[in-house]
This record gives C-alpha cells, structure tokens and sequence, in this order.
C-alpha cells in the first residue's frame, strides 16, 4: 500500500504521519467497557472506529503484524454498587456482562482485539508499578492510600493541554484531607469488607485494590511494552484518565511518550440531545440492534468522521440502509477478492475520513467497479454476504406475490401522477399492511419509480 497514513495526535494537536517504531508489530491500545451493564451506541463508538483502524493497519502492515489490545475493566467501584443492588457476586455480574459485551461487539462487526486483558488478572503487575512509583518519589502513602505527586511530573498536563491551575479548576476532584495536592490521583486504595481486596503494595498493612488509571498503564505494558504506537478512546477520557494513565508510565518506565499517537472520537448524542437514563434517550446496543441491523448499524456511525460529534437518528439509519442496498446490488454476489480502491483507501488512510470514503464507495457502486467489495471490507462491511441474503430473501418471495404486489405499485404510481393523492395514499396502506416496503426514487429521465422488498 503506498497511501501515506495520517492520524491525528491529540498531545501535539495535529494530523501527524504515521510511522510505527517496529512495522513488524505495530502496536495500538484501547480503554475497553467497564462491565457492570450493557454497552450503549456511545461506547459502541470508539469499538468500531478503533476497530475500522485495526482492519486499515492490518492491510498495511499484515494481520500478524498488529497487536491490538482492548482491555476489560473488571474491577471498579461501579461494579460493586451493582453487584450489591442485583444481589449477585461481582464475578457473576461481570462474566455476564462481559458475555453481553462480545455479543453486542460481534453484532456490529467489530474483529475481536489480539488481547482482552482483564484488571483483575493484572493485579501483581499494578502493585510492582506502583512500588516503583513510591520508591522514585512519585507516589505516596497516606491514609492506607497510594497517591500520585502530580507536581513531580514536569510534563502533567501535556495531553490535555492544561496547567494544573486550569485542571484543578475544571475538574471535579475528589477533595480527600490526606492529598498533598488537590490533582493528586488514586493509585491504590483500601478495601472494607465485602469489597474486592488484594494484599497492598508499598507496605500497606491493609488489603486494597487499585484505582481505575493504573489498571491501563499496567495492562498497556504488560501487552505492548513501556511505548507504544496508538493509545485510542473516547474523548472524555483525555483528561483526566489518559493524563494520568500517560504519568503513571512516564514516572514508572522512564520513558518520554507513553503512546506516539493519543487518538479521540468525539462524542454521540441521540435524536438531539446528550443521551442520558433521565431523558428517556438511552440506548443500548441491544436497543439499537431491534432497530436495524449490525451493519446498519456499523455503516450508520461511520456516516460521520470520528472526532466529530454525532447525532444518532432514526433518519441516519435509514439512510444507512438504503447505501447498503444500492452497494449489495452493485456488487451482485460476486466474489470479495481483488485490492481495495486507491482513492477510498486515501480517504480513509487521511485520519479515517469515512465519510468521504463512503461517497467513493457509492462510485464505485455506480461505476459496477470490483473494487467495491474488498473496499467495503475495510469498513468491516461484507457486501457478498449481504447480497446473498437480500436474493435468499427476494426468493422467498413467490410468483404470485410478486404479480399482485406490481400491480398494486402500478397502480399507486398511476394514481400519483393523475394527482389522486387519497387513492395513491390507499393502495400505498395496502402494501404496507402485505408487509412491503416501498422505495420511491426517480429514473434517469426524472419519472417516479418504486423499488420494493418484504419486511424481515
Ligand atoms: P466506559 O465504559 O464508560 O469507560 O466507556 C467506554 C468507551 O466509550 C470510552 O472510550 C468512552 O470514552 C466511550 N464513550 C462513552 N460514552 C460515549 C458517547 N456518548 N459517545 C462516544 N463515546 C463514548
Ligand atoms: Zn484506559
């Protein structure tokens, strides 16, 4: 591939070209679900753009030749509140969720990563971070609490672009007697009984567990080593868990960048507004997946650029199905070998602009290009499969149907170019309630057509 890839670096706060530090194993990570409940369309977000870049960078480097770890967070405070409020052990609650998780995932066709490293089985390599954090003065003890000296870090900050006048200022910081400073953060803290509890580091006589920042920086150099190519996820995350996450690695590795590339999608509100339990807008994926298909679904968010805000509609669904339609009978159910489009893989290779790169899919659609297909595979989309679905369910549509169903159609678009809307109107009732769904479009000559299909 001889597209140049560009990403943008949220620490230097440009599109940057990307270079590896070792093309034979490029190595990307992303923050994972906390598992105490189902994923929303927002979580879904950062899962299929990082998912959509894993399938770019395995194109170019080889699939043995990306390490793509995704962790899961299995230990938080979060979790116990809902065991305790379900009544069930923390192990059961998060085993179930984390099998919900990969459904959902799976559904949208997100490849699954190399590694989905667990908190929870991390726990020594926390603890030997953090001794090495006390002993080089970085972190303290107070109150059977490990803390980090934010002031001990010259560079704190860097990520999201903030003094620590400014962070503290904006931040909601938890205000606790033993901080030396008001920024410093939880590294480890004690457990009361009934709480997941580990034998402390930096000999603290009581059992703890750690907190949520230093579970990735362990887990990222377990995977990936102290530096690394691409550290992704949503944009709230920036600060403060990829500011402290970036300062614990820093202190603890000696090391001058804990990723070369800080990647944010930006954030997904729905029909308007931020989703939230209490607007009555929350989605699931589950939800979403009652709504439209895994694909549609996929197709939907890619729609628009990922660090862009997006507003998820009921409108942007469908137009998402209608573009896989016409892409599924471009391609027929031909074969998905071949190169992907070079203009689509540019598209795509500057900083995922996906949407431009769903306009040139829709070319070459046009154009009946064979590139189409393995273009759209990089998207994660499978346009032979969907093809072989819509004729499997096309046949299964008999004759007689189909006679009456155009009949009816002819007659609903006579009666609309006579101008009898109510008559028009009527018949469109009656295919609606046979189950069909009409697709009005013009032809080349700007006359009224009708494409149609059965309900699944
Ligand atoms: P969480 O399980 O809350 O830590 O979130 C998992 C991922 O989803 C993180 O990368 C978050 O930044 C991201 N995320 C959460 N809410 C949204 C949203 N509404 N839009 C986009 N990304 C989100
Ligand atoms: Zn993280």
């Amino acid at each position: 591939m001889n597209t140049t890839l560009t990403l943008y670096d949220t620490r230097s706060r440009q599109k940057r070209l990307f270079t590896p530090a070792d093309p034979d194993n490029v190595r990307m990570y992303v923050c994972g679900p906390t598992v105490y409940d189902f994923a929303h369309i927002g979580n879904a977000r950062p899962f299929l753009v990082f998912d959509v870049l894993f399938r770019l960078l395995r194109a170019r480097y080889g699939a043995e030749h990306v390490t793509y770890v995704r962790n899961i967070t299995d230990v938080e405070d979060k979790i116990n509140a809902r065991a305790a409020e379900r009544g069930i052990s923390i192990e059961a609650l998060t085993e179930a969720t984390i099998a919900d998780f990969h459904a959902d995932v799976d559904a949208i066709g997100c490849l699954r990563p190399t590694v989905e490293p667990r908190a929870t089985g991390h726990i020594a390599q926390m603890r030997a971070m953090i001794d090495s954090l006390v002993a080089s003065g970085h972190a303290y003890v107070a109150d059977d609490h490990v803390l980090f000296a934010v002031g001990s870090l010259a560079t704190y900050g860097a990520l999201a672009h903030r003094s620590l006048d400014e962070m503290l200022a904006g931040a909601r910081v938890e205000v606790a007697p033993y901080k030396r400073d008001g920024m410093d953060f939880v590294l480890w803290k004690p457990s009361r009984a009934g709480e997941p509890a580990w034998p402390s580091p930096a000999g603290i006589a009581v059992p703890g567990r750690p907190g949520w920042h230093i579970e990735c920086s362990a887990m990222a150099r377990t995977h990936l080593g102290d530096t690394f190519d691409i550290h992704g996820g949503g944009i709230d995350l920036a600060f403060p868990h990829h500011e402290n996450e970036r300062a614990q690695t820093l202190a603890a590795c000696h090391v001058d960048e804990m990723a070369n590339v800080w990647m944010h999608n930006g954030f997904l509100q729905v029909e308007g507004r931020k989703m939230s339990k209490s607007e009555g807008n929350f989605l699931t994926i589950r939800d979403a997946l009652q709504m439209g298909t895994g694909t549609e679904l996929r197709l939907a968010m890619l729609m628009t650029q990922y660090r862009q805000p997006i507003d998820w509609t009921q409108k942007r669904l469908a137009e998402a199905r209608a573009l896989l339609g016409h892409w599924a009978d471009a391609i027929g159910e031909g074969g998905q070998g071949g190169e992907a489009d070079a203009a689509f893989l540019a598209a795509l290779s500057d900083d995922l602009n996906t949407p431009l790169a769903i306009a040139r899919l829709s070319e070459l659609a046009k154009e009946g290009d064979p590139s189409l297909g393995p273009s759209a595979a990089l998207l994660g989309i499978d346009l032979a499969a969907l093809a072989a679905e819509r004729s499997a369910h096309t046949e299964a549509v008999t004759d007689d149907m189909r006679e009456e169903v155009e009949a009816l159609i002819a007659e609903r678009l006579a009666a609309r170019k006579e101008r009898r809307f109510a008559d028009a109107d009527r018949v469109r009732d009656e295919l609606v309630a046979r189950g069909v769904v009409l697709m009005d479009g013009k032809n080349a000559d700007g006359e009224l057509t009708t494409d149609w299909t059965i309900a699944k």
